[in-house]
């Protein structure tokens, strides 16, 4: 992959760019995608953001999402739309299979690609990019790349909204240990041409409906699991509780952190029904890394603090397949 440097050429005159980010879009995701695809547009591009699946109802106010194509929803329309474009570029993930419905169209797509994303071990596939895993979030390498085409002051309050939700959601807040100083440095440019951060806050984490809390009190109170021998803990959600509790996509997010915030657990994870597989998604602090983790023994991948992955068997199964893991390799 070369530089991302190296694409500024194409870049020069107008073009017609696709851009797409991984399936089940979070935050980061959408923040990158649409911050970069706003970015794009003043620069005079023609850019269609094109997100695999439905956005989860906590980011439906973000800038931009009037310009989204849902892939899932209009697949000819969006197929046509790849075939049109002159480039594409591809946020937030680093290997196409992450993109679920777009991966043979991708694939297929013989256009120059260029990836922003920070990822760990990205796969060979782009023409262009960055992959930097010591980035807090893929907002914050969106910032870097128009700062590095010079153009910090086409940075306006919807841009920064964009970028500050990724930021905001990838670091929980500011308080990850990948919360670096630049990642300050960026958050007070943004505030220096307008933005309100406390407004984000509320739209992202305070804008549940009431059925969400007791969706999390019944997970909390009847369905968590601790294993102190292991310092950890987990949850696993059955697609049947998923209809009771009126489970909708995102309702779940920040679920797996939670547990986290009891003294002694190290490690959480939660396990849920989804369409033919049962997903896992992982959460550490401090030393266990949960990316190598995930691709080992769960077909994933990620982050050191924050992975995921898939099983192919039912949920039960899946449970007492993670438990033997556990036995077997005595994480923490
Ligand atoms: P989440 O648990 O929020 O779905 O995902 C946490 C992190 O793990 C994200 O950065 C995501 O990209 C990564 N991740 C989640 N599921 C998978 C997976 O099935 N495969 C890979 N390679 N990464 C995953
Ligand atoms: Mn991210």
């Amino acid at each position: 992959m070369r530089p991302i440097q190296d694409a500024f050429p194409l870049l020069q005159t107008p073009k017609k760019i696709f851009i797409t980010t991984h399936h089940k879009p979070d935050g980061d995701a959408i923040g990158s995608m649409l911050g970069l695809a706003l970015y794009l547009k003043k620069k005079g591009h023609h850019v269609t953001p094109v997100s695999p699946n439905e956005l989860p109802n906590f980011l439906m106010w973000m800038p931009g999402v009037e310009l989204l194509l849902n892939y899932e929803a209009e697949p000819k329309k969006a197929q046509q739309t790849l075939k049109e474009s002159d480039l594409v570029f591809c946020v937030d993930f680093n290997d196409f299979s992450r993109t679920k419905f777009i991966e043979q169209a991708l694939k297929d797509a013989t256009q120059p690609k260029i990836l922003i994303d920070h990822h760990l071990k990205p796969a060979p596939t782009w023409d262009y990019g960055m992959s930097i895993p010591e980035k807090s979030s893929t907002c914050e390498m969106v910032y870097d790349f128009i700062n590095l085409c010079n153009d910090n002051a086409l940075i306006d309050v919807p841009i920064a909204e964009c970028l500050y939700t990724g930021v905001m959601t990838d670091t929980g807040s500011f308080r990850f240990p990948i919360t670096t100083a630049s990642v300050h440095e960026m958050t007070a440019d943004l505030k220096h041409k307008g933005l309100d951060h406390s407004r984000i806050h509320e739209l992202v984490y305070d804008s549940w409906p009431a059925s969400r809390m007791r969706f999390v009190g019944y997970m909390l109170l009847e369905k968590m699991e601790v294993l102190p021998d292991y310092n950890s803990a987990y949850m696993a959600l059955s697609r049947k509780e998923m209809i009771q509790y009126d489970v909708h996509s995102g309702d779940t997010e920040g679920l797996v952190n939670l547990p986290l915030s009891i003294g002694d657990i190290q490690f959480a994870t939660l396990i849920m029904e989804r369409g033919d597989e049962v997903k896992f998604s992982f959460r550490s602090k401090g030393s266990f890394d949960v990316s190598t983790f995930a691709r080992t023994h769960f077909n994933g991948g990620g982050h050191f603090n924050a992975s995921g992955g898939s099983l192919k068997m039912p949920l039960n199964e899946a449970i007492d397949y993670f438990k033997k893991i556990l036995s077997d390799i005595h994480p923490l």
